[in-house]
């Protein structure tokens, strides 16, 4: 390809407050229609807005996390549209002095890696209501529990040049959001929303391309897909002697490809104005600190951790700590058993397989960390084979019973009493003469099949590495 594309995202996430950002009606998800509203949010004439510090902290929170400039002083506008889900006729929002500006995201690279992303601004805004369209009785019915929701828009610079990268960023983003608590990464139910800027230019050029945005991707996989429809498409219409010109398309994930909506000819003009019911925002420095010393360690300082002071390969590190209850999980159950990649490699595989097979979180998990330790711990010391360990962890999630007493009830106690083994072992020599002669005149593989039949004597539960040995010291002496 002769063109190098380049993208910029705009990402609209929901942040966590109980309540709306100028009133008190709550934000619950899946209420009534027009169930969560007050007057403020439907625009009753001679209502007032009142700021909800929470949305502030939670905003500045981000843009520490992002590595951004907290502006001390913020400031609120008016962007003007007509639209039935819109009431007032205008949204709130800080278009000239946002609360955020200049962080970075620094994101990994296939190659191992890392790129750092710049992020323009961050800033808070409301969000409007939503129109339902019955199709049968063609009426249209709005539903404003939406309507006055904080939203924080989150603007990258156009630093990203594949479709790959798009997604890699958006998902490092959801992961910080989500870690610090201010979004709960959800997509499909809208709360983490986005609009990718996606242009061609050139290879070698030092200008961008005209930019064409895309709305309505509500997916990760359809943002990827999006991207790189739109990159070909862009390609080709160059590639035929064609223009293109700045225009929003929508992206139609059933018939995999965008569509024009609308053109910058008719792009709408907000009329921005400065919201004259709310002061300019001033933000003390101190409360800057103090939510400083709120953030969490983030998802990528704590992947460097894995690797660096627990010696994780850097798989399992980003795997581990590419949710946050999931690395807690993991530290708590750290603080009971001491080897990082053993414990890993049972979080990883046994625990993640099977919370997944019954769609468990970890607050419903059965047994604690320190039972779950307690299992590593018996197959360490010989107490019970790694195959039966896997049978009681089974059950263990099951029923959270302790991992002694289902050792206990099925049987599956590992026997590593060497005079018990001992005895096995002489049987087995004993019945096997010719086979015991063939080790002995060299024929070595043999040694695998004489581990078998001791196993066998002892019905599978004698500890294969004290077989081993003591079958060796008895065959080599
Ligand atoms: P607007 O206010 O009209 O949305 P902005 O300049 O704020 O425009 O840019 C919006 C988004 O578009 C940003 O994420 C930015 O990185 C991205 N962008 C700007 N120019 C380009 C371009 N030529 N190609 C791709 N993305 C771009
Ligand atoms: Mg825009």
């Amino acid at each position: 390809m002769n063109y190098q594309p380049t993208i910029g995202l705009e990402v609209h996430a929901q942040l966590l407050s109980q309540s709306k950002l100028f009133c008190g009606a709550s934000t619950r998800f899946g209420a009534e229609p027009n169930a969560n509203v007050h007057p403020l949010c439907m625009a009753i004439p001679g209502t007032l807005p009142k700021l909800n510090a929470a949305v502030v902290d939670m905003a500045i929170r981000t843009g520490l996390a992002l590595n951004c400039t907290i502006n001390l002083e913020s400031h609120w506008d008016r962007k003007h549209y007509f639209y039935p889900d819109l009431p007032s006729g205008f949204q709130v929002t800080q278009s000239e002095l946002p609360i955020c500006e200049y962080g970075t995201l620094s994101i990994p690279t296939p190659e191992g890696s890392e790129r750092h992303i710049r992020i323009r601004r961050i800033h808070m805004e409301e969000d409007a209501g939503k129109l339902m369209h019955d199709s049968q009785s063609g009426e249209s019915l709005v539903d404003l529990n939406r309507a006055g929701i904080p939203l924080l828009e989150i603007v990258s610079y156009p630093d990203l040049k594949t479709a790959e990268e798009a997604t890699t960023y958006l998902r490092t983003l959801r992961d910080i959001l989500v870690y610090i608590g201010v979004n709960d990464g959800n997509l499909e139910e809208g709360s983490f929303r986005c609009d990718a800027n996606v242009s061609i230019a050139p290879k070698g050029s030092t200008t961008l391309g005209t930019r064409v945005e895309i709305k309505n991707i509500n997916s990760f996989r359809y943002v990827q897909k999006a991207i790189e429809y739109e990159i070909a498409r862009q390609v080709s219409v160059l590639e035929n002697g064609g223009k293109l010109v700045q225009e929003t398309r929508l992206w139609d994930a059933e018939k995999n490809e965008t569509r024009s909506m609308r053109s910058k000819e008719n792009a709408q003009d907000y009329r921005y104005f400065p919201e004259p019911n709310l002061p300019p925002l001033f933000v003390p420095a101190s409360q800057v600190e103090a939510l400083k010393k709120t953030l969490p360690e983030l998802p990528k300082a704590k992947c460097r951790r894995y690797v660096e002071s627990l010696g994780l390969p850097p798989y399992d590190a980003s795997v581990l700590t590419s949710e946050r209850e999931l690395a807690e999980y993991f530290e708590a159950c750290l603080v009971h058993y001491a080897d990082a990649k053993k414990l890993s490699n049972w979080v990883m595989g046994e625990l993640l397989r099977m919370m997944k097979e019954e769609v468990l979180g970890f607050s419903a998990l059965r047994f604690s960390p320190e039972q779950f330790a307690r299992l590593l711990k018996a197959v360490d010391e010989g107490k019970v084979s790694l195959n039966a360990a896997k049978e009681v962890f089974a059950e263990m999630f099951r029923t959270g019973k302790e991992p002694e007493q289902i050792v206990e009830a099925k049987g599956l106690a590992q026997v590593s009493d060497t005079g018990a083994i001992e005895a096995a072992i002489a049987t087995v020599l004993a019945t096997q003469a010719s086979e015991v002669e063939k080790y002995r005149s060299g024929k070595k593989q043999v040694f695998g099949f004489l581990v078998g039949q001791v196993m066998k004597a002892m019905q599978g539960k004698a500890n294969p590495a004290v077989i081993n040995n003591l079958l060796r010291n008895r065959l080599d002496s």
